[in-house]
């Protein structure tokens, strides 16, 4: 049967898709229901028909799912941020495994998966240490902070975000309050007119010292002394910044950073070793989880004391400095010359020697390398941003001839691609392990040990 814009179908959700929303069945026709959850009998408008499928609004739930809960956050359904609160959390587990192994099947041609149990959190809530605020203005005039909503820029008002830092509401009320006294004006993405555009925070769960940055369109912020007097007083202040971005485009911080007190960093710790994370820096969002992350890529990577390991996108050096406490040698490659600074700062730091850092790109640095100075490797790591690697890195690793590759990825489907690739040449699934980084969210952390066929 065919369905057309506004019919009103009821539905069983049987399934749920990569981005969290349920999939049910009407006489055949597939439909798409944002925060419907499996289990769910909901009663839905169709928004938009296709000849097969469609997707429509939820409009009541007649029957709940007993996989269904009571989020936390008030605006958990509305908030672009997270997108299965209303799953239990054992489902959303669930859910993420058959996620990837879905990836790896269809995307990678693989069975016979060697899937480890998926690592969940103990306590899945405020376990970011880091969040981007939109500053903006509400309906009625108010300078507002929060989230985006989904697939919009329209700002969802909240400070009290379940998943992040409790420091967050302290500092984003004095901002707003700051803001007030001194008439500085939010952003405007419109018009490109107005000044603050993004309030950052990172929180060193394991030091207590707490970063904000403020992202501006210009290169100061009138009255910042009395910003700074007032964002002093919060416990554990370490790190207060201003970034200037001036384009008209998403991209949320820019490239130059002015430091208004203290530091430009703040000093976190993930197991023994202790890192120095700028604004500019990537950091792994979920400390408590990331230890588990990297214990699982070390122990995939299997160091001896003897080995020379290439960790490519090593971002601020982490995974590089938790191999280099097992390896011979470790050489990491990462884009973000700020990043690599950091990444040499932090190896000083904890006094870790047999570290060498490259700035570039992965698909050139390990190919130039490779071709100019021979250079070997025992192990590769790589840790990519979502579009995965690169072809002419991945073709530079078969030519290297790596033992073991250990894959670490924050997106199954480009993944499963590059393992095709990697396993078609000659290496072969080893073991898998997901790790939950990114409760209540569709996201999840996949670590892929990798061996060489003829070893
Ligand atoms: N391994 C690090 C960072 C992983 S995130 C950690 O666990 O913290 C991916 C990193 O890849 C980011 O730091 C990003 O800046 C970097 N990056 C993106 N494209 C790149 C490329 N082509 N070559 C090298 N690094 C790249």
């Amino acid at each position: 049967m065919e369905f057309r814009k506004n019919d009103i179908v009821t539905l069983q959700i049987e399934d749920c898709g990569i981005d969290g929303e349920g999939i049910g069945k009407a006489d055949g026709f597939t439909v798409f229901v944002k925060d419907a959850v499996i289990g769910d009998t909901v009663r839905a408008k169709i928004m938009k028909a296709k000849k097969n499928y469609g997707y429509g609004r939820l409009l009541e739930v007649l029957t709940p799912s007993p996989y269904r809960v009571e989020p936390k956050c008030p605006y958990a359904r509305q908030c672009g941020g997270c997108q299965i609160q209303a799953l239990s959390y054992e489902q959303q587990l669930a859910f993420k495994e058959s996620k990837v192994r879905g990836h790896l099947e269809r995307i990678g041609g693989f069975h016979d998966i060697p899937m480890e149990s998926i690592i969940g959190m103990e306590e899945p809530y405020h376990y970011r240490n880091k969040a981007q605020f939109p500053v903006g203005r509400g309906k009625d005039g108010r300078i507002i902070t929060g989230f985006y909503a989904g697939r919009t820029h329209s700002i969802i008002e909240n400070r009290d975000c379940a998943l992040g830092a409790a420091v967050n509401r302290e500092v984003l009320d004095r901002v707003i309050s700051y803001m007030e006294t001194y008439h500085v004006e939010p952003y405007e993405e419109m018009t490109g007119k107005g000044l603050v555009r993004h309030i950052l925070i990172r929180y060193g769960f394991f030091t207590g010292e707490v970063m904000v940055c403020v992202i501006v369109n210009g290169n100061r912020l009138p009255h910042s002394e009395k910003l700074v007097e007032s964002l002093r007083e919060i416990p554990g202040m370490t790190s207060i910044t201003l970034n200037e971005n001036r384009s008209r485009s998403n991209v949320i911080l820019g490239e130059k950073l002015h430091l208004l007190w203290g530091q430009t960093y703040i000093t976190d710790k993930i197991g023994d070793i202790s890192y120095q994370i700028s604004p500019l820096s990537f950091y792994q969002v979920n400390p408590q989880q990331t230890q588990k992350l990297y214990a699982k890529a070390l122990e995939y990577a299997d160091l001896h004391g003897e080995e020379t390991v290439w960790d490519l996108y090593c971002g601020i050096g982490t995974i590089s400095l938790f191999l280099a406490q097992q390896a011979k040698f470790v050489r990491g490659v990462e884009i973000v010359p700020a990043a690599i600074e950091d990444a040499r700062r932090n190896a000083q730091l904890n006094g870790i020697e047999n570290v060498e850092f490259f700035t570039g790109k992965a698909e050139e640095v390990l190919p130039r390398e490779y071709e100019k100075h021979g250079v070997y490797a025992d192990v590769i790591v790589v840790d990519p941003p979502r579009k995965g690697c690169d072809e002419v890195l991945l073709k530079t690793i078969l030519k290297m001839q790596p033992k073991r590759v250990v894959y670490v990825s924050c997106d199954s489907a480009t993944l499963a691609r590059d393992l095709k690739y990697l396993c078609e040449n000659g290496y072969q699934l080893d073991k898998i392990c997901l790790v939950d980084q990114f409760a209540h969210t569709v996201h999840v952390e996949t670590v892929v040990g990798l061996q060489r066929k003829d070893t």
